[in-house]
């Protein structure tokens, strides 16, 4: 090993576009095209650079981790240290780097698996919000949400996610779930039977509706319906051993923002059949444990990373570590000054690039004007 050290630490928060504007979910109001991509880029003594998605980090906590060896910061086969947890993605890209190696081989290495490459990973289109307020009609909006999938479709999708719970909030409740099932038919009359098809009602339904609404979209296949309700160990009881009893393959998924301390527990019970812990708040070193762990329960793992468009990216690296990974979350975001172009969206799967880190490249310029207008740069 050398004794590089960290001499450079750069931030910056880049913009990105969506192609069309995220609607609500059931709780809150319009997501819009901007996405916020905050960056911190780690360069050390011997020149290297990794760099990544980034939790707040002030100049001074910046400071705190210049003239650290990398080595004691992060190890392939632990993952990064504890006090280094907020600025894990740069360190994991970085390691790639000095490596050559992709992070998935990484992640892989320190699961004691091996990759089968080129890697591809299954991913879903998450674009569907409740973009459809505005339309009388439930076939109006049912056709919107329709036309949605279609546009996902021809850009490679093969499995996407529905928002619904229209009643929760937005919409007078039996008008909006009714709403939700006109939705749920028409993307599947649009992607053909084939195509997975997932709904999130963001806690918006509870135990009764989220039963009428698989009951009346029992033929439509669902594959899984995540955040029906804010977890319960009761309530999710019943409604695993309900679905088991009608006959519906479809599967439990929670786990994203404030999820209860619980939610492992209603795993291991067989319960919550898929844990979306967030990829980064979680974090990959974390990851790696309860992704090992899930699969001991023969439990589904798929990180939630929605609105920060470079979790497209590096959500996938942990694929090759957790045999129950079922999908990338795809948010369709250009973003100028961060080059994703190496991951391709096709027939359903990401092609994850064979080069080193998260094969991800920053436009020099684009970053610098980012890093003085609302970043900082601190050195050795
Ligand atoms: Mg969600």
């Amino acid at each position: 090993m050398n004794n590089a050290k960290i001499s450079t630490i750069e931030w910056g928060t880049l913009v990105g576009q969506r192609p069309r504007q995220a609607g609500c979910n059931s709780r809150g109001p319009v997501h819009g095209n901007e996405v916020q991509v905050p960056l911190a880029r780690f360069t050390t003594t011997d020149g290297t650079s990794g760099f990544g998605a980034c939790r707040p980090l002030s100049e001074q906590q910046a400071h705190a981790f210049l003239g650290e060896r990398v080595e004691d910061l992060i190890d392939a086969g632990r993952g990064v240290a504890p006090r280094a947890a907020s600025i894990e993605f740069p360190l994991w890209d970085l390691e790639g780097q000095r490596t050559g190696r992709p992070v998935y081989q990484l992640l892989a290495e320190s699961a004691g698996k091996t990759v089968s490459e080129p890697l591809r990973v299954r991913c879903y289109d998450t674009s569907l919000y409740i973009d459809d307020l505005h339309l009388a009609t439930d076939e109006a909006g049912a056709a919107l949400i329709a036309s949605e999938a279609r546009f996902g479709y021809e850009h490679g999708h093969r499995s996407f996610k529905i928002k619904v719970g229209r009643g929760a909030r937005h919409m007078p409740l039996l008008e909006g779930n009714s709403r939700d099932v006109a939705v749920i038919r028409a993307v599947r009359a649009e992607v053909g039977p084939d195509a997975a098809i997932l709904i999130d009602a963001n806690n918006g339904y509870n135990l009764n509706i989220a039963k009428q609404i698989l009951a009346e979209t029992a033929d439509c296949n669902l594959f899984w319906l995540e955040e029906a309700f804010h977890e319960d160990g009761a309530l999710y009881e019943d409604l695993h051993d309900w679905i088991e009893r009608e006959g519906l393959s479809t599967n439990i998924a929670d786990g994203e923002g404030q999820a209860s301390p619980m939610l492992l527990d209603y795993a291991r019970d067989g319960f919550v059949d898929i844990i979306q812990y967030d990829i980064f708040s979680h974090g990959m070193t974390n990851w790696l444990q309860t992704g090992a762990q899930l699969d001991g329960w023969n439990v589904g793992t798929a990180p939630h990373h929605y609105g920060r468009h470079i979790g497209n990216y590096v959500s996938g690296h942990l694929a090759a570590a957790v045999d129950g990974f079922l999908f990338i979350e795809w948010d369709e975001v250009s973003t100028p000054g961060l080059d994703g172009s190496a991951y391709q969206v096709d027939e359903g799967y990401v092609r994850m690039p064979d080069a080193p880190g998260f094969a991800l490249t920053l436009d020099e310029d684009l970053f610098q004007q980012a890093v003085t207008a609302n970043g900082f740069s601190v050195r050795l």
